[in-house]
């Protein structure tokens, strides 16, 4: 094997979900790189792996990192791992990866589960655009202002939560954003698993009736888009042409006042209402 980097997707709980080709890798590199060694002995023993390993986690990952680029440097393979999912989403090894590519080493993934991307493909939520964000802050004042920064966004929202904050963080989610629909996906591929599906309100219900436990992936619907706000524009304006019989000109004047929409806009609006009312 040439000196290459591998960043293996391991399962989010279900041993079914490891592919062939991360069985392979794992089998054959000269070294694996795991989050916790211990936890991933029992992954790898299952699959009848066997190789040198060694630790790689966010408290020793500048020390251990220059030690896997020296392995990587002497022509070695490595295999990144962590306790589950994909390295580098919300766990350690996108400095491993950066300070590798800057050396020219070859970074190959071996794609596999992700609970991002699960929860976001089973949610019903629009997957065309969407934004995963990592943990939330745990403190209340960060965790505000981080998701009064998400809220403009376009698409679904994508966050990751710990089982005994995700009360206190859904209640931040109504507090800031409004009572989007959102979906709650708990314990991915494992026996208990769960979509729980509604608006904050309904979600927080069954959350503080203890429902959800277990290890939790957010996703929240995109607000308003741009087309939906400039829905009641075009309703004022036919109250305002209809009803009380303005010009286009005076109608689309006075709704960009009301709604603080620009003239041009609210003109434009009115000239399209006057064609479609023929009026
Ligand atoms: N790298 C992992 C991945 O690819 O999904 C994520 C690691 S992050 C440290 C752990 C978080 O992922 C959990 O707190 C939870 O939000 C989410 N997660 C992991 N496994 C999950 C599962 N089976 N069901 C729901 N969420 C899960």
């Amino acid at each position: 094997m040439p000196p290459t980097l591998y960043i293996v997707a391991t399962p989010i709980g279900n041993l079914e979900d490891m592919t062939y080709r991360a069985v392979r890798i794992l089998g054959e590199v000269d070294l694996i790189a795991a989050e916790d060694t211990r936890h991933s002995l029992k992954l790898l023993s299952h699959f009848g792996i066997s190789r040198p390993m060694t630790s790689y986690f966010d408290h020793n990952q500048q020390f251990k990192g220059e030690r896997i680029l020296n392995a990587l440097r002497q022509g070695k393979s490595v295999a990144l791992i962590s306790d589950a999912g994909t390295p580098c989403v919300s766990d350690p090894g996108y400095q491993l990866v950066r300070d590798a590519v800057a050396e020219n080493i070859t970074v190959i993934p071996i794609p596999g589960a992700c609970a991002a991307m699960a929860a976001l493909s089973a949610s019903g939520l629009p997957t065309d655009t969407f934004t995963f964000a990592g943990f939330p802050p745990s403190r209340q004042g960060k965790r505000r202002s981080f998701l009064k920064e998400m809220a403009p966004l376009p698409g679904t929202l994508v966050l990751y939560e710990a089982p005994h904050r995700l009360e206190e963080t859904l209640l931040d989610i109504r507090e800031v954003m409004g009572e989007r629909q959102i979906v709650v996906a708990r314990e991915l591929t494992k026996i208990y698993e769960e979509l729980v599906r509604g608006s904050v309100s309904e979600v927080v219900e069954s959350v503080s009736r203890g429902k959800v436990r277990g290890e939790v992936v957010i996703l929240v619907a995109p607000g308003e888009t741009m087309a939906q706000k400039c829905e009641p524009l075009a309703d004022l304006l036919r109250q305002l042409m209809v009803n009380d019989k303005l010009s286009v000109k005076d109608a689309a004047r006075k709704a960009a006042n009301i709604t603080g929409v620009s003239r041009n806009e609210a003109y434009g609006e009115a000239l399209k209402l006057r064609t479609d009312l023929d009026l």
